[in-house]
């Protein structure tokens, strides 16, 4: 542990290499045919904009995906000179900025192209978009038979080149019918347009999932977020790529208390202290992203009965459900609400423990506070990161 680390109270630690790992491994598994964009949005998903752009492109990445464009500023700021899509649609007013800085927008409906034509005539050059299709996410993007109809007016604009052409699926993961049905509906735009002539060099649909899971809707590129980070997408389950998690959420014990058996914690006294035991205050609460329970809808049946049990087990004061941190490796649970800034852990059964013990956390990582400095590890390997 080097010295800066032993100082913080919580810290996030960035594995590079493993985001250097994981992009390899998608990379190879593309095969020289498909090219990859690494999606960068969200700060790479909390794990550092420039930083996991740099790692990206490194590993063979060809492109890099934000949402909005002063990401793209921060990336060309920083030296990046990598192609970069912005994914929301531009306001009026933004095109000169998309211009200025070399970034390629999305087109979602005709205004944003004649803007943009504009800002490009300005500019005189040429500029590249790529075209967005709306086929079952209900937000962003043409609806084919609208495509269909302004074809001829939006692809007579020539301060624009027409670099690509996408769409997004809604449940890539969870629902095989409607992201075929998605592709479908992508694919015959695709070809409708081509029958009129207008090719777009890069056609892409894929997220991590689909990439995964549906290799024929690779097409020319794919936009892979999740994977980098080393995660598995939701509804996938099984890592045929050797991932890495690349983000790990660091505490400390701040302070220790035995309590007696009897003994309420926290706000609400929602847990009563069954045995007496020592109690360990992490400085963590749910504006860290710690302990924030999100049940989404059920799936399915059996997900509706895993919930019900779980807030059974909840309500008679038996721990299913309960969230865990890691101590030495070992899990230690969680007791109590956890607070907006502190949380209490249950460290009656590992009895060394002592004030500044490191802790190890899950937590929602795109929404870090900015105050929880980052450290990034296995840029020795990384040359120029
Ligand atoms: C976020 C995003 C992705 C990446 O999704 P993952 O599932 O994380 O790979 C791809 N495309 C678009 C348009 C996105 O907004």
């Amino acid at each position: 542990m080097d010295n800066r680390r032993t100082t913080l109270a919580r810290w996030v630690e960035i594995d590079l290499a493993a985001i250097a790992h994981n992009v390899a491994q998608v990379r190879r598994l593309l095969g020289p045919e498909v090219r990859l964009m690494a999606v960068v949005k969200a700060d790479a998903y909390g794990h550092g904009l420039v930083q996991a752009s740099r790692v990206a492109l490194s590993q063979g990445a060809d492109m890099l995906g934000v949402t909005h464009p002063e990401e793209g500023i921060i990336l060309r700021e920083a030296g990046i000179a990598a192609p970069i899509l912005v994914f929301r649609p531009l306001l009026p007013g933004e095109e000169e900025t998309a211009v200025a800085f070399d970034l390629t927008p999305s087109i979602s409906e005709p205004e944003q192209a004649r803007r943009l034509a504009a800002a490009s005539r300005k500019a005189g050059r040429a500029f590249p978009v790529h075209l967005k299709v709306e086929t079952g996410m209900g937000r962003t993007g043409f609806l084919p038979e609208v495509l269909r109809e302004l074809a001829g007016e939006l692809f007579s604009i020539r301060e624009l080149k027409w670099e690509g052409i996408y769409t997004h699926f809604a449940s890539a993961a969870g629902d095989p019918d409607f992201t075929r049905h998605q592709f479908l509906l992508f694919s015959d735009v695709v070809r409708d347009l081509a029958e009129r002539g207008i090719y777009f060099p890069l056609r892409h649909a894929c997220n991590s999932a689909a990439a995964l899971l549906y290799p024929e809707m690779r097409l020319d590129m794919v936009r892979i977020g999740t994977l980098m980070y080393g995660q598995l997408p939701a509804g996938v389950e099984t890592d045929f790529l050797g991932l890495k998690d690349a983000w790990s959420f660091w505490t400390r014990v701040i302070h220790l208390q035995q309590v007696r058996r009897g003994t309420t914690v926290g706000y609400g006294r929602t847990y009563r202290v069954r045995r007496d035991t020592t109690l360990a205050v992490l400085p963590v609460g749910y504006s860290d992203g710690f302990g924030i329970d999100v049940t989404p809808r059920p799936s399915g049946l059996l997900d509706l009965v895993k919930v019900l049990v779980k807030t059974a087990g909840a309500y008679f004061g038996i721990p299913w459900g309960t969230q865990f941190v890691s101590i030495n490796g070992k899990p230690v649970p969680v007791v109590g609400r956890v607070g907006m800034e502190l949380s209490c852990v249950d460290v009656g059964k590992l009895p060394d423990i002592e004030i500044g013990a490191p802790v190890q956390l899950q937590a929602r990582r795109t929404v870090l506070k900015a105050s929880i400095p980052r450290l990034f590890t296995g840029v020795e390997e990384q040359e120029g990161i």
